[in-house]
């Protein structure tokens, strides 16, 4: 059986504790994971604290540069060996795995080096009475041992998208993946031997979340600031371990993201859009619409049509051509979408489509599928409009004005991201910047530059992370004040 060790200060370290990884196509164990404990997690922290009072923490930028790029290549060289452990442990089809997730995952460490090489510096000069003047400077110099605790819904993709600028500005990091989707975090592990990263710069453990790995990382003194994506729930309870120390947090937490379709809208596109938003990744991304508005005039054609495609969603296996639509990641998942499946009826939503567990005569019954599932009837305030389920699922409802829709896709504790349909170009701009929520969509989803920021409003998130946003979030940044006098001979 394959075996995923923890890797700290350069070595591969074995744990008496082990726990099974589980392919969600078909319920087999894929791998034992060694979970770390606290004397582990203890050890790899000192490793980062050294490393970065070391070379690396000095180094160049363009050393580090030089080193994002061959973390990289080396992904990239190993691309084969990522897809199939992404998809064993995911179960999302290889169309999405090749295309999203691995070459995500090399990219981050490109466009973060990049970033940190064209990064400016502020300066500014104050003048004072009497022709002196005062000039101030900020250098950016690392945080320390960063602490990245990463889903398991994009794993690889949303790892290194913290990984890579914490170690463009110099950190160390202890990264600990998701119990579910250890397999890619390994490999990249493997690949940070692999180029030769120095020991200590980042560290791997495995584990779960409270009285785990997670915990110890979080409440670990010698930890400089943590960041985390996952559950906004967990999300307090991190944040509860953050405050003991002080330690500065990036969130990037759950969504109940609206999506808005106006009648003068793209039809077409419009459907293909909201099918990907509710359904890409099995519904398992963060950004997915669970709550779709749609103006009264095109309510029924476009609910009939968004089922029709729906239900044109090929459930194979996850490795074969023309699969669309993968597993939930874990039975006790299903058991979760299931049950907000159910809460949806006794709450009077109308099934239009799904809603249950298909069966397929083979080795897939053994697996976490579920039917992707649209709803509709339910009142705003329903437990099934205002909590994230995290499934291929979403609620179509009608609207009348533009008014009542913003007013209703803002109506929500969550503040992640929206999408827009329109085909007008003033409601587009009047609409998309009234979202309240860090990512607005036109006409589009899932798309963005790397360089811009992302994260979320209300119990979506604290803090923006992307381009430039992140290298401020993983530096500590030093105001250097220099009196200048002046001097007669040069005025
Ligand atoms: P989760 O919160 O259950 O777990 C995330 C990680 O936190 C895992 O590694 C887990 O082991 C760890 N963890 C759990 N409890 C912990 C604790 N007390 N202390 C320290 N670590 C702990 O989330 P999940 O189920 O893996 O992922 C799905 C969630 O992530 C959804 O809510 C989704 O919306 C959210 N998400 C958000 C974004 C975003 O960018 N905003 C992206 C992807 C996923």
């Amino acid at each position: 059986m394959r075996q995923y060790r923890n890797y700290i200060a350069g070595e591969w370290v074995e744990s008496a504790r082990r726990f099974p990884d589980i392919d969600p196509a078909d319920g087999r164990t894929i791998a034992e994971v060694h979970e770390a404990d606290r004397a582990m997690v203890d050890a790899a922290v000192e490793s980062g604290r050294a490393a970065v009072r070391g070379a690396w923490g000095r180094a160049p930028v363009a050393e580090r540069a030089a080193m994002l790029y061959r973390i990289a290549d080396e992904i990239e060289r190993r691309f084969d060996d990522f897809l199939d452990a992404e998809i064993a442990d995911t179960g999302k089809p290889r169309a999405l795995a090749s295309t999203l997730d691995i070459p995500r995952g090399a990219a981050n460490f490109r466009v973060f080096a990049d970033i940190l090489k064209t990064a400016p510096l502020e300066s500014f000069q104050l003048d004072l009475p009497g022709g002196a003047h005062a000039l101030n400077y900020t250098v950016r110099k690392p945080l320390g041992v960063v602490g990245v605790i990463s889903p398991w819904n994009l794993p690889l993709l949303l790892l290194t998208w913290k990984v890579a600028p914490a170690l463009a500005c110099g950190n160390a990091v202890v990264a600990k993946p998701s119990e579910e989707t250890p397999g890619t975090a390994t490999l990249l592990a493997e690949v940070m031997h692999a180029v030769g990263l120095p020991p200590g710069v980042f560290n791997l453990v495995h584990g779960f979340g409270p009285d785990s790995a997670g915990e110890f990382i979080t409440t670990h003194p010698g930890i400089a600031a943590i960041t985390f994506t996952g559950e906004s729930r967990t999300g307090s309870a991190i944040m509860r371990a953050a405050a003991e120390g002080v330690k500065p947090i990036s969130f990037e937490l759950g969504g109940k993201n609206a999506g808005i379709v106006f009648a003068d809208c793209d039809f077409d596109k419009a459907v293909d859009g909201l099918v990907r938003a509710s359904f890409l990744n099995t519904g398992q991304v963060c950004l997915c619409s669970e709550r779709v508005l749609v103006e009264r005039p095109i309510y029924e054609r476009f609910v009939d049509a968004l089922a029709r495609k729906a239900r044109e969603l090929v459930l194979g296996w996850p490795r074969e051509l023309g699969t669309s639509m993968g597993p939930l990641i874990s039975a006790e998942h299903r058991r979760k979408v299931l049950a907000y499946y159910r809460l949806a009826q006794q709450e009077g939503a109308t099934l239009v489509t799904g809603g249950g567990v298909p069966a397929f005569g083979d080795a897939r019954d053994g697996g976490f599928w579920i039917e992707p599932t649209i709803l509709a009837g339910l009142p705003d305030g329903a437990r099934c409009m205002r909590e994230e389920i995290f499934g291929p699922v979403c609620h179509v409802s009608p609207f009348d004005t533009e008014a009542e829709a913003v007013a209703r896709a803002n109506d929500s504790d969550y503040g992640l991201a929206a999408t827009v349909w329109t085909g007008s170009v003033d409601r587009a701009h009047r609409v998309a910047p009234a979202m309240r929520v860090g990512l607005a969509w036109v006409n589009s989803w899932f798309l963005r530059d790397l360089r811009t920021p992302f994260g979320g409003a209300g119990i979506s998130g604290i803090g923006r992370e992307g381009g430039a946003h992140s290298l401020n979030f993983y530096s500590e940044l030093t105001n250097v004040c220099v009196r200048i006098e002046a001097q007669e001979a040069l005025a």
